[in-house]
């Protein structure tokens, strides 16, 4: 019977993915097609519009690249990892970006070193993910604050910014795939970046005060003294 319920919970969930999916994909695609056939049938110049077309085929070609990370077996390549190494090279990939919107990233790493298990790649995902968020949301110039700490065998990261903040309905979404308010956003970053979370042992969540800003905080297990070793 359980299984039953967690087939029928997974089908929902399965129907829901499939349903935003072809929603994303069918809009961007009628638009070209609307455009090749008044070209084709009226010998209509489409030359002023390739921008927008590109942007249209663009949209759903980076839509689909990020579907990918969904499907890919779970958590990649998992080692124990230097957490505020990893950090600090979010950062640096960041900084260019920030500095274009004349934001400002401020990690100050602390002194005891921390280590967890996870593909460093997607750690370094979902910072970026959070971090170009962080961007999109603060109206320039905006500071965006970074801070690990340690309690327990836990490990806490926190990226808190400057920005408009989110209303209580938006809270409730923003994990949801293809939840999005921006005109050119998937919806797909948070709900990656949760997937990572989750296949790594640790969570994410987030507070946010209208007009104040918003902070994401990560939590993930350290790494064992023995899994250093090794
Ligand atoms: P996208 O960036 O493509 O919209 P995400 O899943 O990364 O997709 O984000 C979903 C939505 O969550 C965004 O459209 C935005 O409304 C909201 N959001 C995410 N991060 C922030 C933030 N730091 N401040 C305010 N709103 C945010």
């Amino acid at each position: 019977r359980e299984e039953n319920m967690l087939r029928a919970e997974k089908l929902r969930v399965v129907g829901e993915l499939a349903a935003g999916m072809a929603h994303e994909i069918r809009n961007p695609m009628t638009t070209v097609k609307g455009f090749l056939q008044i070209s084709k049938e009226n010998s209509y110049n489409i030359e002023p519009y390739y921008e927008l077309l590109m942007m249209e085929v663009s949209r759903v070609s980076e839509l689909t690249s990020e579907l990918l990370q969904f499907s890919k077996p779970h958590a990649g390549d998992v080692r124990v990892i230097h957490l505020q190494e990893s950090i600090q090279r979010a950062v640096s990939l960041a900084e260019a970006e920030a500095n274009y919107y004349s934001h400002l990233i401020c990690y100050e790493p602390e002194s005891e070193e921390l280590y967890v298990r996870m593909d460093r790649d997607k750690l370094v995902q979902v910072l970026l993910n959070l971090l170009k968020n962080a961007f999109d949301a603060m109206p320039e110039p905006g500071t965006v604050t970074i801070t690990s700490s340690r309690s327990d065998e836990w490990c806490t990261i926190e990226v808190m910014d400057t920005g408009t903040g989110m209303s209580e309905q938006e809270l409730q979404q923003i994990f949801n795939p293809f939840f999005t308010t921006k005109e050119t956003g998937t919806g797909l970053g948070l709900s990656i970046c949760h997937k990572i979370m989750n296949d790594h042992g640790g969570s994410i969540e987030v507070q946010s005060r209208e007009q104040h800003g918003t902070v994401f905080r990560m939590t993930l297990p350290l790494a064992t003294g023995a899994q250093k070793v090794l």
